[in-house]
């Protein structure tokens, strides 16, 4: 997805095969590079914005905690949707420009809403 730059190079990840099977991946810190971080940075508040449009509270129970509120397509064509624009940025500028297809459920209630269309 997206390259992970390692900070320092620490004889740990110099070991060889063997050591490897025995101790697994190296444990040395990762970091993110910059433009990693503005992309994610500007998606969260793309993110917010489309919340925030789409009233910022789940529709069915009413929390109004973003991290678990989910945008949920109300004509249930999320999967064909998601093949045809794809899962982030672009998403959420769509839904910018449709609010009417979509509505805010949290997680559990998202999740209940879909196992009810299965039954
Ligand atoms: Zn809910």
């Amino acid at each position: 997805m997206y390259s992970v730059q390692s900070v320092a190079v620490t004889p740990i990840q110099k070991r060889g095969r063997k050591e490897y099977k025995k101790y697994g991946p190296s444990k040395t810190k990762r970091i993110l590079p910059n433009s990693t971080k503005a992309s994610k940075r500007s998606q969260h508040l793309l993110r917010v914005r489309v919340l925030m449009q789409l009233g910022g509270q789940c529709e069915s129970c009413g929390i109004k905690d973003m991290r678990v509120l989910h945008i949920d397509h109300i004509k249930n064509n999320g999967a064909q949707e998601r093949r045809e624009v794809g899962r982030h940025h672009s998403m959420l500028k769509r839904v910018l420009s449709n609010p009417f297809d979509y509505q805010i459920l949290c997680a559990n209630c998202h999740e209940i809403k879909h196992t009810q269309n299965m039954e």
